[in-house]
């Protein structure tokens, strides 16, 4: 399998190839294709290492318009560290598309650089949910037009307290968005949220 037939446009396949990704690992050769052409929910069972990052990172820079000025996804993430590792790895398979912009938001940081940044353009927020909720207060951020929700390690980001900023979060989001979850475990909070806040996921598992 290589990533060409995945249906994943030719600025991507370059970008991951010179990479030095040779072919997709399990979860992107199960995840790409669904989410490129069944526009559908997603909910994935996979720890790191797996190639996760890659697995929704891809089909939501494939699926955005760069045209489009107001902000089309956003990524969840536990904590900053993460937060930071997939925006470098976003920035990296995006290398080809001109006009996308990635903009981390995470605590502990300046929040007005932030919400400068937020403010030039940002395709795709990644952001900790706590900060999140921050600029959402401060309405630094419009999640009015998002498409696509990911929530990346939603098990850790329920363990963390993050589950009332989840629920805020999400309810201030379009109904017509998509909704990709992975998680390294299945706890019953995790179900819940996917019964809460999902349509039909398909559902994978590494
Ligand atoms: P992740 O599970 O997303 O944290 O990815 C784990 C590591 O695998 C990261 O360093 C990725 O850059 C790398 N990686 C992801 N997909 C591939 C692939 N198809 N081929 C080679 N390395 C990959």
């Amino acid at each position: 399998i290589s990533f060409q037939s995945l249906g994943l446009n030719e600025s991507l396949v370059n970008a991951v190839t010179e990479l030095g990704f040779e072919a997709p690992t399990p979860i992107q050769a199960e995840a790409i294709p669904v989410l490129l052409n069944n526009h559908t929910d997603l909910v994935g069972l996979a720890q790191t290492g797996t190639g996760k990052t890659a697995a929704f990172g891809l089909p939501l820079l494939h699926l955005i318009d760069p045209a489009l000025r107001h902000t089309q996804a956003l990524v969840l993430a536990p904590t900053r560290e993460l937060c930071l590792q997939i925006t470098q790895d976003l920035i990296r398979y995006s290398k080809n598309l001109k006009g996308v912009r990635i903009v981390p938001v995470y605590g502990g940081a300046s929040i007005r650089d932030q919400i400068r940044d937020i403010k030039t353009g940002a395709t795709i927020v990644v952001a900790t949910p706590g900060r999140l909720m921050d600029l959402m207060e401060k309405r630094a951020v419009d999640l009015s037009a998002i498409s696509y929700v990911v929530l990346d390690e939603a098990d850790e980001m329920l363990n963390m307290g993050f589950k009332e900023d989840i629920d805020q979060i999400l309810a201030g989001t379009s109904p017509e968005k998509k909704t990709w979850l992975f998680s390294a475990t299945m706890p019953k909070e995790v179900k819940a949220i996917s019964k809460n806040y999902m349509n039909k996921p398909y559902e994978l598992s590494v």
